[in-house]
This record gives C-alpha cells, structure tokens and sequence, in this order.
C-alpha cells in the first residue's frame, strides 16, 4: 500500500480525506492518495508565486543545472517509480511498459536541460538595436492524463521549469502515485514552491477545473480528452491564460500496395498497441491496399496472437490490462459493435477483470463507430481500399489531426502520401515514434500549440521586444 502525499512548498502535506487508487490487474487497493480542496490549491499556487520571482531570475546556466539535477534524479529512482507505475497504471514492468517511461522521463528531461532560449538581435544598425527577449509566464499549471502519466508530467514540467516558470502539477486521479512520489524526489533538488503538486478525485471538488480559472496561474497545459480540453480553455478564458493542449487523436496508418506485410507486422503492431492502445498518437485504423490487405492481416494477426497479456509486476508481460473501466467499457462496446458489422480475425472477447487481449477487426469502413471514435485501447480496425486517393480522403474525414503514418518500400512515394495527411506529425514505416528534438502536437480537434524542442520551449514564454 502507498500512501502519497501533496507538495506545497517543499513540503510533504497530507489532507483528511483520501481517495482510493486501484491496481487495474487485480482490482485491489494500490495506494491512497491525497484529495486536496481550494485551500489546498491556493495554497500550492501561492508557494509557486512565491518562488517565481527568485526563481526567474536566476541564470540560464543555473536553470539548466537544475533540470540536469532533475534529470539525475529520475534516473536514481527509475526503478522504485517504475514499479509504482505499474502497481496504478497496469502496464507491464517490462518492454515498452514502465521502465521505458521513465527511460523516456529521463531522456526527455535531459534532453530539455540542454535547450536554451538566448536573446536573439533581430537587428543591429546605425537605425538602431532590436532585440528579442524570451520571459516566462509566471505559475504553469499542468494537468495529465493516466496512460503515460510521469512522462507527460516531465513533458510539461521540464520546459516550464527550463525558461524560469514555477509549476503547480495535478496528476489523473487514476494514477496519482507515480506522480506525486517523483514530485517528492524532485524537490530535494529544487527551491521549495518551484514545483508543486496536488491531486483529487474529481469529485465535489473539481482541481483541473479551479486550476483553469485561478487568477494566479498564468497558463495551462493540458493533456487528456477534447471534452475536457474545451472545458479547460472555456474557463481559462476569463483570465486570458496562454494555453497548450494536447488532445485525443484518431491516428491512421496507410499501407499502400508495395509495403512487404512481412516487415511491417511488428512496426503496425506496435503503433497500434503500445500501451494497450492507450497513448494518444497510437495507430487507431488501418488503411491497407486491397492487393496485400489479406497478408498484411495474416501478419499483423500472427504477430498478435504471440504477445503474452498478464499482469504487469510479471517479467513475462508485454501488456497489461486496461487501465480502468470506464475505458474497459468503452472498448468492449465498440468491438461488440464492430463484430456486428465486420469480422473478428483475433481477440474479440473481453478478459478476466480489466484484461482484453489485443483484437483486429477487418471489413469496416469510415461510417463504423470503431473508426470514427477514438477507442483508446487494444483493437484496431483495419480498412481495405483500391485506391489512394480514397485511402487519404478517408484517413482525412477525422475532426481529429495528431498523428498518421504511411508504409512504403518507396520513400518518396510515403512522403508524397505524408505530406497530404491533415495531422501534426507523420511517419514512414513506423507510427507515434515521438522526439524531444522535434515538435509535436495536433491540429483540428487533437490541439493547441506544441510540445518538445525549441518551440516547445517557446510556448512557456512570452516575447518581449527592446528597441535601443
Ligand atoms: P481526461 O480529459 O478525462 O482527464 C485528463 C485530466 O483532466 C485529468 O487529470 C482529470 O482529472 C482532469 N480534469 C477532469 N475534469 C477537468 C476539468 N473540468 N477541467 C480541467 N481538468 C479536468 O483524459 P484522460 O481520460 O485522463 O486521458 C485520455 C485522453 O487523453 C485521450 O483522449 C487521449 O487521446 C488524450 N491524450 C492526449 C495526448 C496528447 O499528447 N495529445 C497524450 C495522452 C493522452
């Protein structure tokens, strides 16, 4: 059993009242976490006020040294958060499970100490000097989702922290734990009220909501559903709060006619089914050209059928189960549906408990609920067509613009296909293998704004112009 605790000012506090976190895999009590209210928020957003004035001015090289002291820290406790992780979330210990996250976490955040915003001279001539100035914006507020949750966590802090912000940070109230220890570890190396955390279970007290509206936090950045992203940027407008928002996606993929089924199969798997489908630039349909949708099936079925689901704390595990009912549910409405309309090549059957093994279900088209919704877990549709042309029309008629990918021999002929697709980032022969050197983010419904690299950075800052 975990018992987590709030961070306010650099100081474990703990409430009354708590709220219980389960293990998805087993359905028993993982650890009880801390269900703060408004005095507890304002409080967190009064320590980071407090902090950011010495905090923003420190210097670049020190702001880096910190994000680097940050960084050293996830790597010291990778394994303990790791398990923690697992214990709350469900994905597996193993694979691209909780220890890659928090590989990931560490990679990110190493990779963002090393970023920096210098002055840029945008002129220097006898009419005079023009130079432009990057500031932060004051108190960051982050919120974040359940299916990566300390690594977008690290995501939103990492920047804020980098260019001088302070940070009040709210986990899921699925999976709080992680979370609020990392916070715990990461303020042994930073000023008290830099970065605080504060969690609750949505009900009564909405958190995410009243940290939307607070006049002291002077941005957002959210990552969950389009629904709560509206909500969010619905009650940060009264305070005008610069906002980034990382929504759902409905990704899809493209095979066209040349694609080899036999090298692509673990490449679609994957981008399909990393994290159980639960990650928001996963493959979410399947677009494959009638010459080779039958074998590119074969594969991708073949390839799923030998993936080992169980619990997460075991080695063996490549996928867990799913991380809470209401996704469960959802999942398991869909692929009722979809075994209406098309046909079940593997999978299908809900499991003990939250498990569901990984599922594909061909003959569907745009029209079936399992291709327009974002089902946020394992089963994929895949859609045969006979030409391009239709394959990108339909991969393009989604309010949705995250991610897309194309798979090819030819990789020009991909590009050609990419460049069309109407989402934030494409892929060739593989899907969703983001970086921190490359700016990610939706477009239409998926998003405001970018994570990661430079312009990531960017958007934590607001610019300020000195003419001399
Ligand atoms: P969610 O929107 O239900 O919850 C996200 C967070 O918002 C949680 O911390 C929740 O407590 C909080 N929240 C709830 N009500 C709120 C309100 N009124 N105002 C502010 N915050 C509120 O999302 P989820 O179910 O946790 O995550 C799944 C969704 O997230 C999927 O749609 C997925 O595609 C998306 N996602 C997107 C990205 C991306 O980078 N684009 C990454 C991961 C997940």
């Amino acid at each position: 059993m975990i018992d987590a605790c709030l961070t306010i000012d650099g100081r474990p506090v703990g409430t009354d009242e708590t709220f219980a976190v389960l293990n998805p895999a087993t359905g028993a009590e993982a650890g009880r976490a801390p269900r703060a209210g408004q005095a507890e928020l304002d409080a967190a957003v009064a320590a980071a006020k407090r902090a950011f004035p010495a905090w923003s001015a420190q210097d670049d090289a020190t702001l880096r040294a910190a994000c680097e002291a940050v960084t050293a820290k996830l790597q010291e406790h990778a394994e303990e958060l790791a398990r923690v992780l697992t214990l709350e979330q469900g994905k597996p210990l193993n694979g691209l499970g909780s220890r890659w996250e928090m590989g990931g976490a560490a990679a990110w955040a190493g990779y963002t100490a090393s970023l920096s915003l210098p002055v840029q001279v945008l002129q220097d001539t006898n009419e005079g000097r023009v130079e432009l100035h990057r500031k932060p914006l004051g108190v960051v507020g982050s919120i974040t989702p359940w299916n990566f949750p300390v690594m977008i966590a690290i995501w939103h802090v990492l920047p804020a922290l980098r260019t001088g912000n302070t940070v009040v940070l709210k986990p899921s109230p699925y999976t709080p734990l992680a979370t609020l220890r990392m916070v715990e570890i990461l303020n042994e190396v930073l000023p008290a009220g830099v970065l605080n955390a504060v969690s609750g279970d949505d009900a009564g007290f909405n958190i995410g909501a009243a940290m939307s509206s607070h006049p002291d936090i002077a941005k957002i950045v959210f990552t969950g559903s389009i629904g709560t992203g509206r909500h969010v940027m619905r009650s940060a407008a009264e305070t005008l709060k610069r906002l980034t928002l990382e929504l759902g996606g409905n990704d899809a993929g493209i095979v066209l006619p040349d694609a080899d089924p036999a090298k692509i199969a673990e490449g679609l798997f994957w981008g399909a089914f990393i994290n159980n489908g639960q990650t928001c630039a996963a493959m979410k349909r399947l677009y494959v050209h009638d010459s080779i949708h039958d074998a590119v099936c074969e594969a991708l079925v073949a390839y799923a059928r030998a993936i080992p689901v169980g619990d997460g704390l075991d080695e063996a595990s490549a996928l867990g189960p799913v991380q809470n009912r209401m996704q469960f549910d959802k999942v398991a409405r869909l692929v009722a549906d979809a075994a209406g309309r098309g046909k079940v090549l593997c999978g299908g059957a809900p499991g003990d408990g939250l498990f569901f093994p990984p599922t594909i279900v061909a003959g569907l088209t745009n029209g079936d609920p399992l291709v327009d919704e974002e089902q946020f877990g394992p089963a994929l549709p895949v859609i045969r067509y006979s030409d391009v042309e239709e394959a990108i029309a339909a991969a393009n008629d989604s309010p949705n613009g995250l991610g897309g990918s194309v798979w090819s021999s030819d990789i020009d002929a991909a590009k050609a296909v990419a460049k069309r697709m109407e989402c934030g980032s494409v892929w060739i022969n593989k899907h969703g293998a983001i970086q921190p050197n490359a700016p990610f983010g939706g477009i239409k419904s998926s998003g405001l704004g970018v994570e990661f690299a430079e312009d990531g950075l960017k958007e934590y800052t607001s610019a300020q112009v000195i003419f001399s």
